[in-house]
């Protein structure tokens, strides 16, 4: 099968990649479309020393089971359903799990992929795949209420205009919270502010206001030091960005502040996709190219230079989506 290739020497496209086999309980599912995102620039980089093909953010159709032939998403983590943690519910943190494109698991930037037929849900007709391949990271935003109760009229501040900012502030807004995006890129912050939401440049931000949650969506090392500097004293401080090196910074004002830190990760996909449904989740305008497989490896090239704000793999061809250009 067709394919990009990661590994120390660099992201190729392959015209013969083995495809997965399946393990007992999964099930190969050819992909329609995928996402390239942040992580996927993190690990053409080296994070995690990944060697593979990458790619988690995905629309495909089951070969076989109880959704053969029907259009599906699918969680990506995948634990082992003996420990613990996943028989507490918890198999994104199963100390033994592959997660898909990032960690022991072909992911989706291929022809084809096997996933547990548990981790799938079925897209809804009236869904395009074009805006399915948004559950993923959709879900990462939902995964904020998941971990915080969300008084409504809380005010937020998203630091980051990228897709997961833009995803966070929509999702944060939608539970109540007076949400601002503060980002570095007027293109992108406009986009956000003709959703109602309010915004301001990086470079304008008002040093002395404080926030009772700030979110980091930047990407950027530097994130965690300015959301500490935008966070008030007992407030919360919920960390998006993984970023490849290591951060250096004073934890003190965490201390003395008794300010809340909040990893957050991978999130539930079922209230993703019911938003994305319902119509809830502005994505237009969010697309800006639409790449082939054999085009991803210069993609992620460009994507690591400029700061784009998505690119969809159109991997079985015939994709329909507006995009914004380059
Ligand atoms: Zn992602
Ligand atoms: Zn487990």
């Amino acid at each position: 099968m067709q394919g990009v290739w990661i590994s120390s020497s660099g992201v190729e496209f392959r015209d013969s990649l083995p495809e997965p086999r399946p393990a007992p309980g999964e099930v190969l599912i050819d992909i329609l479309a995928a996402g390239l995102c942040e992580t996927d620039l993190q690990l053409a980089k080296g994070y995690m020393g990944f060697a593979g093909i990458p790619g988690h953010e995905f629309v495909g159709i089951p070969r076989s089971g109880r959704w053969a032939g029907q259009r599906v998403v699918g969680e990506i983590n995948c634990g082992c359903g003996t420990c613990d943690r996943c028989q507490a519910g918890w198999a994104r943190h199963c100390p033994h799990r592959t997660v898909l494109g990032i960690l022991g698991r072909s992911g989706a930037f291929a022809q084809t992929i096997a996933l547990p037929e548990g981790n799938l849900l079925p897209v809804p007709d009236h869904v395009s795949t074009a805006d399915a391949v948004w559950t993923e990271p959709l879900a990462a935003a939902f995964r904020i209420p998941e971990q915080l109760p969300l008084v409504p009229g809380t005010h937020a501040l998203i630091l980051g205009d990228g897709r997961l900012g833009n995803l966070c502030a929509q999702v944060l807004a939608r539970h109540g919270c007076r949400v601002e995006v503060v980002g570095k890129h007027s293109r992108k912050l406009a986009r956000l502010s003709r959703l109602g939401l309010a915004t301001c440049l990086l470079s304008e931000l008002d040093p002395a206001r404080r926030f009772p949650l700030v979110v980091d969506c930047t990407g950027s090392p530097s994130g965690l030091a300015t959301a500490l500097a935008a966070v008030e004293p007992l407030g919360t401080v919920v960390l998006k960005t993984t970023v490849a090196g290591p951060h250096q910074l004073s934890l003190a004002p965490v201390v003395i502040d008794e300010v809340r830190v909040v990893g957050s990760r991978c999130g539930p996909f079922a209230p993703a996709l019911a938003a994305l449904a319902a119509g809830e989740i502005a994505l237009s305008g969010l697309v800006e190219e639409v790449v082939t497989l054999a085009e991803v490896p210069a993609a992620l090239e460009r994507a690591s230079r400029e700061p784009l704000l998505k690119i969809l793999v159109d991997v079985a061809g015939g994709l329909k989506v507006e995009t914004t250009g380059p």
